[in-house]
């Protein structure tokens, strides 16, 4: 029998096929073997993980790391560390960094820096505004690819103006030249024009409160957002492109997903932890504003959203860890549209999900799906990453279901250090977080090291 480098012996693992209580061995970075019931090798460490949850280490396909051009906020050795401390064994950046990722080159440039700062495995989603970079960008290597289609009303970052595609037109073009390469287009949605003329009006009367800026996208019950999905929708069935939908929220363009989905469009749906623990909540919104993010989803959004997370119309959930410094939140208690947007969440996804599946909210094979293996296939990188079963890498992350913890600013390894969720307790922790079979995040503590994590190019679909 073989000699395994490390055993995690009697977790119960969460697999493809359900949940099994089981040895998990690990040889050269890879899954070797699952024991159940059945004698185990011998190995050089063996973890003792009994009462413990073992689940696939944590995709995010959707993480600002805010470098370049950004350090001061985060850095891709501290977005990589607060990754593995919140479980998560893949990254993949957006690329509203300075300069913006809009060609091969610098695309190549960000790669490098991953290369020598990440401790967990990565990519990065360039911005397909240069028609002509978009082939080599998927050559390169490209994840997936990152629209906005939205700029700021008084700020020109974090959704920069050189990145934002409002033009329907615009769009189209950009959306044929990427069905070419067979790449997922990650689009966040919204209609420019007319949150600009709702925006306009507040302004007009000097109204810049958190509350009401809060309110702006959600009002005339979502149209802002929605309209910009039927569109994407609409535009997806004529081009055939992979369209992977960001921050979906409100109810009405639920619908329109899912009519999408049932027609076998290649469309794929991403929503965001703030969504499901944050902007449902008009008191928090109250009680933290800009802390808050400068959203509030609507009236009866909340178990929309569980609903359609577990029954498959959400695919994904991006963390969206986004962080800004406290100084560049705080005048949002003033005036929020100069206010920055995006709050740091990959610390916390998991830990706020255990205490959900705690309550009944969703399964474990769910939370793998939503969290790791979705993803993983969503953007070309399953089953090397995303499952634990023989031959994937072992990137895993081990829980702790039943314990409880404060969830506190001074324990956030982000730069920014604060988290929305200052003193939210929560039951569920991760304990060990481990990439291709090396521990990053062990018993509290990062142990990994920059320059561990590795580049990850999608396998590109058949005949792209
Ligand atoms: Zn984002």
């Amino acid at each position: 029998m073989m000699k395994a480098d490390l055993l995690v012996r009697g977790a119960d693992v969460v697999t493809p096929g359900g949940v099994v209580r089981a040895d998990v061995a690990v040889k050269g970075g890879r899954i070797a073997g699952l024991f159940a019931g059945e004698m185990s090798p011998s190995a050089d460490e063996t973890i003792e993980a009994q009462g413990l949850v073992l689940l696939p280490g944590g995709v995010d396909t959707h993480t600002h790391l805010r470098e370049p051009g950004f350090t001061h906020k985060e850095d891709i050795e501290s977005g990589t560390r607060t990754a593995a401390a919140g479980g998560y064994t893949t990254v993949s950046g957006m690329p509203n960094v300075q300069p913006v990722t809009t060609t091969v080159q610098r695309y190549l440039d960000v790669i490098e820096a991953y290369k020598r700062s990440s401790l967990v495995d990565f990519n990065h989603n360039p911005s397909p505004t240069n028609l002509s970079e978009i082939k080599g960008l998927a050559e390169a290597g490209a994840l997936g690819f990152k629209i906005f289609m939205i700029t700021d009303k008084g700020a020109d970052y974090p959704h920069m103006p050189e990145l934002g595609v409002h033009h329907q037109g615009q769009l189209f073009e950009i959306a044929e030249e990427v069905a070419k390469t067979g790449i997922p287009l990650m689009v966040h949605p919204n209609n420019q024009q007319l949150i600009e003329t709702l925006s306009e009006r507040a302004l007009k009367v000097g109204d810049t409160s958190y509350q009401t800026v809060a309110r702006l996208s959600a009002s005339y019950d979502g149209i802002v957002f929605d309209s910009a999905i039927s569109y994407l929708c609409r535009m997806q069935e004529v081009l055939g492109f992979h369209l992977h939908v960001l921050h979906v929220r409100s109810p009405r363009s639920m619908e329109v997903l899912r009519a999408a989905k049932a027609k076998k469009q290649a469309v794929t749906v991403e929503t965001n932890p703030h969504m499901l623990f944050l902007c449902d909540d008009w008191n928090e919104i109250e009680r933290l504003g800009p802390y808050a993010l400068n959203l509030w989803n609507g009236p009866n959004t909340t178990k929309m959203l569980w609903d359609s997370l577990r029954d498959g119309t959400i695919d994904v959930i991006g963390s969206d860890h986004a962080p800004h410094l406290r100084e560049e939140k705080e005048i949002g208690w003033t005036d929020m549209f100069a206010a920055a947007n995006g709050t740091p969440k990959i610390q916390e996804t998991l830990p706020l999900f255990l205490d959900k599946l705690n309550q009944g909210e969703i399964s474990w094979t769910r939370l793998a799906e939503v969290f790791s293996s979705t993803p993983a296939k969503t953007f070309g990188l399953y089953p090397r990453k995303g499952a634990i079963q023989v031959g994937s890498d072992a990137d895993m992350v081990l829980v702790d279901p039943r314990q409880e913890q404060v969830l506190r600013n001074e324990d956030m390894l982000s730069k920014c250090g604060w988290t929305s969720w200052d003193g939210r307790k929560v039951v569920g922790a991760v304990k060990h977080t481990l990439v291709r079979g090396a521990f990053v995040y062990r018993d509290g503590k990062v142990v990994g090291k920059p320059g561990h994590g590795q580049h990850l190019k999608p396998q590109r679909p058949e005949g792209a």
